[in-house]
């Protein structure tokens, strides 16, 4: 017999926002975790690092205040209170979201869980067996054979756990979670070397993209090596250093490991069950079915993009699947993605490479330059969006660059996923003086008639 009509094992965006939606269409729901309710992202992932990545925004008004006519001086950073600041954020988050899942009347259990039968789940000695099972354990950080976390060795979760800026750091990979810490650490007045193995800092977006963010670290004096692989660390009490593929070392207090998250399914029971796995991932199809019956897997266990909104989206595409809704699925591609280091990067769609993979010469692309957008004048900020179209056809790539432009992601992800045409977006008004403008303004100069550029 049913314990629930739905028992999901783990607490994080996608579990939690599967067990709210299910509960507002009226099902009884299990959730389980062994920690804290709200996962890594709110706990040791997005809303910490952003709160730290708002402290150093603020570091760096006061740094660059005279541009501005303010008189300020900078004089450093007390970690201690900036962590209070932190866990005050998170705190106030964790409360809301307990006070949220009681309401809902879902029954949370506190407890390492473990899949033993192809529905039931055991934790603290006591089965919980549901009609449908949602999978959502979530992703540990990864390290590198041979480089063991310890010391100061460490990765975002010891990371975000300092009680004190180091002088020097090595952030081994340049992807979102690297870039991220490394412009925090600069702001707050460590010297930072990024190593990334791919040859660009966040590999994963558009080139263009990449290489401003390049200029602007660049600027910032972070230190970058690019398409050079890791070969050894060593530490002792003065500092970590680490060995290249290309023979060169670098040295500094600490080193964070940066490299990809892994599926958190080891040991769990899934494959005992019956569970398709590959290499720790739970395959799931489209509809984030896995291959047993009434059994499904969200967010980052699932291979692709690693993002709480996309764990969101999934837990509620799975209430909602069960509950016969139906729903929309929404590709990974057109899941929009921020890096909040500064400058921020926002995109969402295809990349200029993909979409010419896909439609050849079809293909039109246009880059405002934030120089001619007002606001971002007054901020001070360089950047651009970049439009990607299919040639009479609908804008099918976003991408962004520039201090506070990943704001711009919710007018980009409704183009992309609405396929809006330039002439769409191009009747629209947007207002005056906000960066949103270069948003408009990037439409009319695709529509071909462009208002503040040149043709
Ligand atoms: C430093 C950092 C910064 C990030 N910043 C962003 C960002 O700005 N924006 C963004 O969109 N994403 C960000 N992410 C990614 C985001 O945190 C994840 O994509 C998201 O948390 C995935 O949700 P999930 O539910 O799949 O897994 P998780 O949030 O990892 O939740 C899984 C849950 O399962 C529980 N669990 C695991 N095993 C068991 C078990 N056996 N029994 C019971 N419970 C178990 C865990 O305790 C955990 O609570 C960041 C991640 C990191 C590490």
């Amino acid at each position: 017999m049913p314990n629930a009509d739905l028992v999901i094992l783990g607490g994080g965006s996608g579990g939690y926002a599967c067990a709210l939606r299910a509960a507002e269409l009226g099902m009884s729901v299990v959730l389980i975790d062994k920690d804290k309710l709200g996962g890594t992202c709110l706990h040791r992932g997005c809303i910490p690092t952003k709160a730290l990545l708002h402290a150093a925004e603020v570091a760096d008004s006061a740094k660059e205040s005279d541009a501005f006519g303010v008189r300020a001086t900078f004089e450093g950073i007390d970690m201690v209170k900036v962590n209070e600041y932190r866990d005050g954020v998170v705190g106030r988050l964790y409360k809301g979201l307990q006070g949220l899942v009681k309401s809902r009347n879902v029954t949370f259990v506190e407890g390492a869980g473990r899949l033993v039968g192809p529905k039931t789940v055991e934790v603290n000695g006591e089965q919980y067996t549901g009609e449908n099972v949602v999978l959502a354990t979530g992703s540990y950080a990864r390290s590198l054979p041979g480089l063991e976390i310890g010391g100061r060795i460490m990765t975002s979760d010891q990371a975000l756990n300092l009680d004190y800026v180091p002088k020097s750091v090595i952030v081994l990979g340049g992807g979102v979670i690297g870039v991220e810490f490394a412009s925090v650490w600069k702001s707050f007045g460590a010297d930072v070397t990024i190593v990334e193995a791919l040859p660009h800092l966040v590999p994963n977006e558009d080139e263009a993209v990449s290489k401003a963010l390049e200029r602007a670290f660049r600027k910032r004096k972070i230190d970058f090596s690019l398409g050079v692989r890791f070969q050894s660390a060593s530490q002792d009490d003065n500092g970590v250093t680490i060995t290249l593929e290309d023979g060169t070392t670098k040295s500094a207090e600490i080193l964070l490991v940066a490299v990809g998250r892994g599926p958190n399914t080891e040991g769990m029971g899934y494959e005992e069950q019956g569970v398709a796995m590959e290499r720790g991932w739970v395959l799931v199809d489209e509809r984030l079915r896995t291959n047993l019956p009434g059994v499904f897997a969200v967010g980052d266990i699932t291979p692709g993009l690693q993002l709480a909104h996309r764990g969101f989206q999934h837990g509620i595409f799975v209430a909602e699947e069960i509950g016969g809704l139906n729903p929309a699925i929404i590709a990974d591609v057109n899941i929009p993605r921020v890096t909040y280091c500064e400058p921020e990067v926002g995109s969402v769609g295809l990349t200029e490479a993909q979409a010419r993979e896909l439609h050849g010469n079809n293909v039109a692309v246009y880059e405002y330059n934030l120089g001619g957008n007002g606001k971002s004048q007054i901020l001070a900020t360089t950047g651009f969006i970049k439009l990607v179209q299919v040639v009479d056809g609908p804008v099918v790539g976003v991408h962004m660059v520039g201090a506070r432009i990943g704001e711009q992601i919710g007018e980009a992800q409704l183009i992309v996923n609405w396929e809006a045409f330039p002439e769409d977006v191009a009747t629209l008004v947007h207002a005056h003086p906000t960066q949103n403008e270069a948003m408009g303004e990037a439409h009319l100069a695709l529509a071909g008639k462009p208002l503040h550029a040149h043709a």
